[in-house]
């Protein structure tokens, strides 16, 4: 298997080859060189940090014949060369996920008790030992209760916690840490080298961020990559067979979103998607990173600190102090929809944009930062003033509104459906500015548009006065002119007869006319002016 060739080949031989975990060389090297060596290791840690291969080291070495035991394993005594080649007999790896039976420990317990058939030692590894049943520990535990002197017994586990109590205060426990982008990247680097590649810092940097501090992960991906090419290994290339985009890309979106910067995060993605980031990949890597935001946010910083690179964690950190906890959920669930309706071919990129979109729009309610072009630039934004009025300068609006008297019922500079369709935007920011005016919009009823007035419904005398009431009409105008980027007043009625007659003409044009209620209730409009249907 070409993908496993590079792992095996480069698999350590010697204490010194091994990359990280220096804390477990150490104290196993002095054991050694001590005489002091346990009968029973807990090795755990995340996957591909070397449990397994220290498990062989630590065997090779208890029974190498090298007369200076600083150099054991030696790799050329016939002990060292017959595990190397994966023949010794008193080497005994035993998978405990297809073992987890209580008669595959049975039979284990019985071999035990008999010498070593050629070395000094019976090294017994367990790789995956949480696996194992209760009844399958039970019958380890009375086996390294009481060892014979000629055995060893080395547990692996990713999931230290699921071993038993009794077990782990019966071993030696080591924990192997995930190796830092630093030492993987430098690792890959020697075996290209060694391997007559060329290659591009940022490319083994890219792998080594993949494969998240296993450096088994790493070399097989390392193994992908340069198995079908004999060109060097560039960065583009990297990404290219990857399909991911760079961790950059990721924490340049989440930058973009934190600051409202539409234009910068469209380009971020618009890059990525360049370099050959597949589009659910990507939302996959944001739904990755903001759950570390959120873990960060809410008092799990260690979980965080399991699973990334260390060099990451800053990132985190300080987009876990920028982005308020709400709107962080709805980014989830956003980039969550988005990695789902990624596999439609047209517009492929359109799921991400909208994620993004909705995320700022989430945080800053609607991007009114962004400049009128760029609205119009983006094809799936509806445009809330007709392109006609918004490519005129300002004062060209004046002499529409003037005419409107005489026209034909003046076109509305937005449409109710546009301002229904906000309107929780609207509510959401009158209620970070003031929670009473928040409260006093939800009273009342939206009922109509008449060029830029708003007209709304208030449910008593009191109320309308109080939302007509000169702090809570700016407030409110300043809210409007932020959510639909143009200058919108409201009138409040109070419920009157008039309105009511109103309500009562939409409720009779719905009730007769299926047009009209097919409008309204299957694609959403809603009745713009009673006026013109009284004309
Ligand atoms: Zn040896």
């Amino acid at each position: 298997m070409p993908s496993q060739a590079l792992y095996l080949k480069w698999r350590p031989m010697t204490f010194d080859e091994v990359v990280g975990q220096e804390h477990v060389t150490y104290t196993l090297r002095n054991a050694l060189q001590s005489g002091r060596v346990g009968h029973a290791y807990l090795f755990s840690g995340p996957r591909g940090t070397g449990k397994t291969t220290m498990a062989r080291l630590l065997a090779k070495a208890v029974n190498c014949l090298a007369d200076d035991v600083a150099t054991r394993p030696c790799n050329e005594c016939q002990y060292c060369v017959a595990v190397n080649e994966g023949r010794f007999l008193d080497l005994i790896e035993i998978d405990a996920a297809s073992h987890t039976g209580v008669d595959d420990v049975r039979e284990l317990r019985d071999r035990v008790a008999f010498s070593p058939n050629e070395g000094r030692y019976k090294v017994y590894i367990i790789d995956e030992v949480h696996r194992f049943s209760g009844a399958a520990f039970d019958a380890l535990l009375k086996t390294i209760e009481e060892p014979p002197e000629h055995a060893i017994f080395i547990l692996a586990t990713t999931e230290f916690h699921k071993v038993p109590q009794t077990i782990k205060s019966r071993c030696q426990r080591f924990d192997f840490r995930r190796l830092t982008l630093a030492e993987i990247a430098n690792h890959l680097g020697t075996i290209l080298e060694y391997e007559g590649i060329a290659f591009e810092e940022a490319a083994l940097e890219l792998i080594a961020r993949q494969a998240t501090g296993s450096m088994r992960d790493a070399i097989s991906l390392l193994d992908q990559l340069i198995g079908d090419l004999s060109q060097p290994l560039t960065l583009d290339l990297a990404r290219s067979i990857l399909g991911t985009a760079d961790e950059q890309s990721i924490r340049d979106l989440v930058d973009a979103i934190v600051a409202g910067d539409t234009a910068a995060g469209l380009e971020t993605i618009h890059i990525a998607m360049n370099q050959g980031a597949d589009i659910r990949q990507f939302a996959n890597q944001m739904i990755k990173y903001l759950r570390y935001v959120m873990l960060a946010q809410t008092g799990g910083t260690e979980l965080v600190e399991a699973e990334i690179m260390p060099d990451d964690m800053v990132y985190v950190t300080a987009h876990a102090e920028q982005y308020p906890r709400r709107q962080l959920l709805s980014a989830l669930d956003h980039f969550k929809e988005a990695a789902a309706d990624s596999r439609t071919g047209w517009q492929p990129q359109l799921p991400l944009e909208m994620a993004f979109i909705q995320c700022i729009d989430d945080l800053y309610e609607v991007p009114d930062a962004l400049p009128v072009q760029v609205v119009r630039a983006a094809p799936p934004r509806p445009v809330s003033q007709p392109p006609a009025q918004a490519e005129e300068p300002p004062q060209a609006q004046e002499p529409i509104a003037q005419e409107a008297p005489s026209e034909p019922p003046a076109e509305p500079a937005i449409s109710l459906s546009d301002v229904h369709r906000q309107w929780q935007s609207v509510l959401r920011m009158a209620r970070q500015m003031d929670l009473a005016v928040e409260a006093l919009l939800k009273s009342g009823k939206l009922i109509g548009i008449e060029g830029s007035v708003i007209l709304y419904q208030m449910p008593s005398e009191l109320l309308r006065d109080k939302l007509e009431g000169d702090e809570n009409r700016h407030i409110i105008e300043a809210v409007l002119a932020k959510i639909y980027n143009q200058p919108l007043t409201i009138r409040a009625s109070r419920r009157t007869s008039q309105t009511d007659q109103r309500t009562k003409q939409v409720d009779e044009l719905l009730a007769n006319d299926s047009l009209v209620s097919f409008a309204v209730d299957e694609l959403g409009g809603s009745v713009q002016s009673i006026e013109n249907n009284e004309e």
